[in-house]
């Protein structure tokens, strides 16, 4: 019988004897076993250790690891701190321990908070400001051009009426005077309106060849004064009609057109549009006006389109203006994506241009003009005002041009002769005591669908315009009104019925 190596090595030196191993082996197969049991204990103990240990190295390595990425990570966001602290000019200790660091995060958070909090109030206050601007503008448009409208409108009425020869220059000073008080009032009005980006285009049907070919009209007086010659060139490939905004193009037009002839003696003013590129629904037109006056200086030439900025200091006295007139160019045209050029030369003269995409559109609108286009004979207007001066100064113009008016002092009243009486126009005024003139629309609206309604407002907001839409109103003219724009816009909606649809 075999036993455990230790154990036989012993029994071959202790007990050599075969026979005395026989009588005793019972118990020498006990003690063998516990050997064998002995040495798997001590292999399994073995085994085991080394086990642990390799777990205990990967656990090891795992924590430094962990501890790199957490002393990497707390050294990005003191970082971060850092550049905080700068942008915000705080002061703080390193410190490299997490807790600091989440502390200093916590302060962030309450920093930003509290400067949120303070942003939030601060453009609050701006908006306030600038609704208080709006309004006091609002205010200020319909204070300065009511009384304005009555001047402008009285001056053309006594140019008009029986007056002695010798009173024709005061006249004369009294319409420029107050035209030019007119225009420089609009300018102010306008360019808060454009710089608050207030200015919404109107998208209507226009012939840029009689936009163009009217200027000449419009501006022949002022250049005759200074012995100009106005030079029209329009582009044959030019299309018949595109979409745009007419009044604003204008504007634009009339401004560069004003300055060129202001500028300008006996010389020549050259009023261009040229196609650049078209295809069959789009075309890009360069607007161009040069004359031969006075030239600007190359280092004035940025200056001149900043506002209340002329090139000279002599400027003001010599021509007059207030340097506003290139500030709402420039402003416009940035509006509707295009940009104002020039290019001057001291002496020999300047040239203003621009370049403007347009939609084409081939079927034009012709507003049908039914009456007389020298008189308004036969039509029958109801003038809704309450301001006595311009009540006398607009019956007498209508009068002139051979209308029948009917007054009403306000809304209320104008509803009423409404409901007895048949008009072919309604000229309403919208500021007025007792029932203003959008509520008394609304109100006509509901029994008359059709009769032209024409706003006549003073204000200068363009919420106004929202009304006068949302109304049923069908056009709109502003006080102080030009009489030749009032005049063209009764023609235009005499024997017109308005297309309402609400
Ligand atoms: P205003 O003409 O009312 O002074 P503008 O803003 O229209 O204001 O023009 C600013 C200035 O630019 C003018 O005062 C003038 O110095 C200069 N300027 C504008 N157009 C011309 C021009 N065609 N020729 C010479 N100078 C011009």
């Amino acid at each position: 019988m075999a036993f455990h190596k230790t154990l036989e090595r012993q029994l071959d030196r202790f007990l050599p004897d075969a026979a005395d191993r026989e009588k005793l082996a019972p118990l020498f197969q006990v003690i063998s076993h516990y050997y064998e049991s002995q040495e798997r204990d001590k292999q399994l103990s073995e085994h085991a250790f080394s086990v642990s240990e390799k777990e205990y190295q990967e656990v090891l390595h795992n924590l430094k690891e962990q501890d790199e990425i957490k002393r990497q990570s707390i050294e990005n966001l003191r970082g971060v701190l850092q550049l905080l602290d700068q942008r915000l000019g705080i002061n703080r200790e390193t410190d490299d321990d997490l807790m600091g660091v989440v502390n200093d995060l916590k302060l962030q958070v309450v920093h930003s908070k509290k400067l949120k909090a303070d942003l939030q109030r601060a453009k609050e206050a701006a908006e306030n400001l600038a609704k208080a601007k709006g309004n006091f503008l609002s205010v200020m448009s319909h204070e300065i051009r009511t009384p304005l409208n009555a001047i402008i409108g009285n001056i053309h009425l006594l140019e008009n009426e029986d007056h002695l020869p010798m009173q024709e220059p005061l006249i004369n000073s009294l319409r420029i005077s107050s035209t030019n008080l007119l225009s420089l009032v609009n300018d102010i009005l306008d360019f808060s309106k454009i710089d608050e980006g207030k200015v919404v285009f109107a998208e209507n049907k226009i012939s840029l060849a009689n936009l163009i070919g009217n200027m000449k009209e419009v501006h022949l007086y002022r250049a005759r004064e200074n012995q100009n010659e106005i030079q029209i060139t329009i582009d044959p490939e030019i299309p018949a009609f595109v979409v745009g905004d007419e009044t604003r193009l204008s504007q634009v037009m009339n401004n560069l057109i004003s300055n060129a002839i202001k500028f300008t003696q006996h010389g020549v003013i050259g009023v261009s549009a040229k196609v650049l590129h078209q295809q069959s629904c789009r075309a890009a037109i360069r607007f161009t006006v040069n004359d031969s006056g006075i030239g600007i200086d190359k280092e004035k030439q940025e200056l001149i389109f900043e506002r209340f900025t002329q090139a000279n200091s002599d400027i003001d006295r010599k021509y007059g203006g207030s340097g506003l007139g290139l500030a709402i160019v420039k402003k416009l045209l940035e509006l509707w994506g295009s940009k104002i050029c020039i290019e001057s030369e001291p002496g020999k003269g300047s040239q203003f241009y621009f370049d403007m995409e347009f939609q084409r559109c081939d079927a034009p609108v012709i507003p049908s003009l039914k009456k007389s286009e020298t008189d308004l004979h036969g039509l029958k207007i109801l003038l809704v005002e309450d301001t006595e001066f311009n009540v006398q100064m607009a019956q007498r113009m209508l009068t002139n041009w051979k209308a029948s008016v009917d007054v009403a002092r306000n809304g209320e009243i104008a509803v009423t002769k409404c409901g007895d009486n048949s008009y072919d126009i309604i000229l309403m005024d919208i500021q007025m005591p007792v029932m203003d003139g959008i509520t008394a629309s609304k109100i006509i609206r509901k029994s008359n669908p059709t009769v032209p309604i024409i706003a006549l407002s003073a204000s200068n907001s363009t919420e106004i315009f929202g009304d006068v839409v949302a109304a049923g109103m069908s056009d709109s003219v502003s006080k102080p009104f030009n009489p030749n724009d009032l005049f063209k816009v009764l023609l235009k909606w005499s024997g017109e019925q308005t297309k309402v649809t609400r």
